[in-house]
């Protein structure tokens, strides 16, 4: 395979395992603050993006590739409000989208096709990804600050199975 390319899926790998950690690190603080619902729905994100960086491993253990952990960073985790914890997570799968977009570019240029199909998952996931916390935001900037709706928001978010 294409050397950028495998480099790339390393660090896409580790980043997928660092966004389980920020997820679970989110999640313990609105904990405290409260918000069950919310501190439930991130912890079952943080299990996907587990699942994602397995199947980085996965992938590269079967095209035989070198598999490479880099040290995972401290999560800082500043939470002003309902809202602004989701704007982080928005702006963080954002930030997903354009390393799994930069990866399907050099799968292109490098025509590398088995790993063009393989990254497609992710260009889909994304998509979903980025509508459903959008989604979140949008309620919760309906309910303007008012404690209620959110309470009933985040109470909604008890459901994510
Ligand atoms: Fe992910």
């Amino acid at each position: 395979m294409n050397m950028k390319l495998v480099k790339l899926l390393n660090e896409q790998m580790n980043k997928e395992y660092y966004s389980a950690y920020f997820y679970l690190a989110l999640g313990a603080k609105v904990n405290i603050l409260g918000f069950k619902g919310a501190a439930h729905w991130l912890f079952l994100q943080a299990k996907e993006e587990l699942t994602h960086g397995d199947l980085f491993y996965k992938f590269l253990l079967e095209k035989n590739e070198d598999i490479k952990f880099s040290q995972i960073n401290a999560v800082e985790v500043n939470i002003d409000s309902y809202q602004s914890l989701f704007e982080q997570i928005l702006k963080h799968e954002k930030f997903v989208t354009d390393c799994i977009n930069k990866i399907a570019d050099l799968c292109l240029d490098a025509k590398e096709h088995s790993v063009y199909q393989f990254i497609m998952w992710f260009v889909k996931e994304q998509v979903e990804e980025e509508s459903g916390v959008c989604d979140i935001l949008d309620k919760i900037k309906l309910a303007n600050e008012c404690k209620n709706m959110l309470l009933i928001i985040d109470n909604e978010l008890l459901g994510r199975k």
